[in-house]
C-alpha cells in the first residue's frame, strides 16, 4: 500500500521551527541554519543546489520537504522604478507586492491576506471582501520573490530591500501567527536581516491583537487613523465601532512602551476631499495626538473606479500638513508611486484585471493626480 505524504514547505519556517523539523527527522539542528541560508540568502528552492548538505540528506529532503513560494503571475516595472508582482496563493486568489526604491532605501510593501474583511470605505482591497489568510510561506514568499528578482545576495544597494511594510492587501493583525512568523524571518540574520525598526506593521486598529503583538515581536507600528473623532472614523473605518479611538490609542501607546527603546508610532491618514481634509479636522487631530510621540504620514487618496471619493487639491493637502506642522508634528505627505502599474496605496486589487478595466483605471488615476508637484517634494517616512 502506498501512502502519499504532504511535503513540508520549508520556506515559511522560522529558525525554531526549522530546528524542530530537523529534530523530527533525526537530523542535527545546525542543518536548519544551513538550509535557511540557501533559501533566504541565495533564493534556492532546489535541494540539489545546497552543496554543503550531504547527498543523503538532500535525497531525504526531496521526498519529504519542498521550498515553495507563491506563483508569480506577473511582474511590472513602473517608469519611476517601482515594481509590482501579482502572485497567486493557495486559495487561488491573487495578491500584490510592491517594491518602492527611494534613494538608498528600498521598501517592499507586502500583503497579508487575499482581500480584507474590514471594509474601510475608501479602500479597494476592502471592497473585494475577504477571501483567505496567506500562509507564513506566502507572506515571506513575497520577500523571497522580490529578493530573487534583484539577483543573488548581496544585492546592489540601489536594489536591495532595506525596509518592509505590511501595508499591502489585508489586515495583518487578523492573520496574526503567519504574519508574526514571517516578520521574524524578515529580521532574522538567517532570513533577511532587516532591522526591527525597518519592519513596520500597519493596522486599522484591531486592539486586542495590538496588545498580543507586544508579547511576540518588536517591529515598528503604524496606525491607520484617517479620522480625528469617533463619529467620522466609524464611517470610514468600521472596526472603530468595536474599538473606538480612546481604546485604540491607549493600546498603541502600550505597544510603543513595550519596545525596549524609544521609537515613535507612525500615524497614517488618508486624505479624502471634503471628508476629512478640513482645517477643523487637523485641529482636532492635534488635540487627539498631543501626548503621543508620533510622526504623521498623510496619504492623498488614490482613486479607483466607483470609490465615491476624490483626492483633495494640493492646496488642501498643504493646508492640512501646515496645520499639523505648526503644532509641532513631524508630518510628511506620501509620494504616490507606481501609478502607471496601479501600485499605489489602496489600489492593490489582486485579481488579474482585464485590459479594458486596467486602462480605464489608468486614465482615471492620471487625470485625478495630474497636479503632482506635491509628490516631488514630499518624502516618505517609512
Ligand atoms: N490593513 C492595514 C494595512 C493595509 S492598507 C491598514 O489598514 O492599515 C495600507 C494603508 O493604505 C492604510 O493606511 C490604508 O488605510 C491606506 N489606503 C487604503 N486605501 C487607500 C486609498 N484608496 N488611497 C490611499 N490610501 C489608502
Ligand atoms: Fe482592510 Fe486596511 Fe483596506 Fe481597511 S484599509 S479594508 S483594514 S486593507
Amino acid at each position: 500500500m502506498t501512502t502519499s505524504t504532504v511535503k513540508t514547505n520549508l520556506l515559511g519556517l522560522t529558525q525554531q521551527e526549522m530546528e524542530k523539523f530537523f529534530d523530527s527527522i533525526g537530523e542535527k539542528r545546525f542543518r536548519a541554519g544551513q538550509v535557511m541560508k540557501w533559501i533566504h540568502h541565495f533564493g534556492v528552492d532546489d535541494f540539489d543546489a545546497m552543496t554543503n548538505v550531504s547527498k543523503a540528506l538532500r535525497d531525504k529532503l526531496k521526498v519529504i520537504a519542498e521550498v515553495r513560494g507563491p506563483e508569480v503571475v506577473s511582474e511590472d516595472i513602473s517608469t519611476d522604478g517601482t515594481r509590482k508582482w501579482v502572485v497567486r496563493v493557495a486559495s487561488g486568489s491573487c495578491v500584490e507586492t510592491v517594491y518602492i526604491p527611494q534613494g538608498k532605501r528600498g521598501t517592499l510593501c507586502v500583503s497579508s491576506q487575499a482581500g480584507c474583511a474590514l471594509d474601510c470605505s475608501f479602500c479597494s482591497t476592502g471592497k473585494q471582501g475577504f477571501n483567505s489568510n496567506l500562509t507564513a510561506a506566502e507572506v515571506i514568499g513575497q520577500v523571497w520573490i522580490a529578493n530573487k528578482s534583484f539577483g543573488s545576495v548581496p544585492a546592489t544597494v540601489d536594489r536591495a530591500i532595506t525596509n518592509v511594510v505590511m501595508m499591502g492587501m489585508g489586515e495583518p493583525l487578523l492573520n496574526f501567527d503567519n504574519v508574526v512568523a514571517a516578520m521574524h524571518l524578515m529580521m532574522d540574520d538567517l532570513g533577511y536581516g532587516i532591522s526591527k525598526r525597518r519592519v513596520t506593521l500597519s493596522t486599522s486598529g484591531v486592539v486586542p491583537m495590538i496588545d498580543e503583538l507586544a508579547k511576540h515581536i518588536d517591529v515598528s507600528l503604524a496606525l491607520s487613523l484617517h479620522a480625528p473623532n469617533d463619529a467620522l472614523r466609524n464611517q470610514l473605518v468600521p472596526i472603530n465601532k468595536k474599538y473606538p479611538l480612546k481604546m485604540l490609542l491607549e493600546s498603541c501607546q502600550r505597544y510603543m512602551s513595550s519596545l525596549g527603546e524609544k521609537r515613535v508610532l507612525t500615524i497614517e491618514y488618508t486624505l479624502l476631499k471634503d471628508i476629512n481634509d478640513k482645517v477643523e479636522h487637523a485641529v482636532e487631530m492635534v488635540e487627539l495626538l498631543k501626548n503621543i510621540p508620533c510622526k504623521i504620514n498623510l496619504i492623498p487618496f488614490n482613486p479607483f473606479p466607483h470609490s465615491g471619493y476624490e483626492r483633495p487639491s494640493n492646496n488642501a493637502i498643504r493646508r492640512f500638513q501646515d496645520q499639523l506642522h505648526q503644532a509641532g508634528f513631524n508630518v510628511t505627505v506620501r509620494t504616490t508611486r507606481g501609478e502607471d502599474i496601479d501600485a499605489a496605496c489602496g489600489q492593490l486589487v489582486g485579481q488579474v484585471l482585464d485590459r479594458t478595466r486596467r486602462s480605464e483605471r489608468y486614465i482615471a488615476v492620471r487625470e485625478l493626480s495630474a497636479d503632482s508637484d506635491l509628490a516631488q517634494n514630499a518624502a516618505n517616512t517609512n
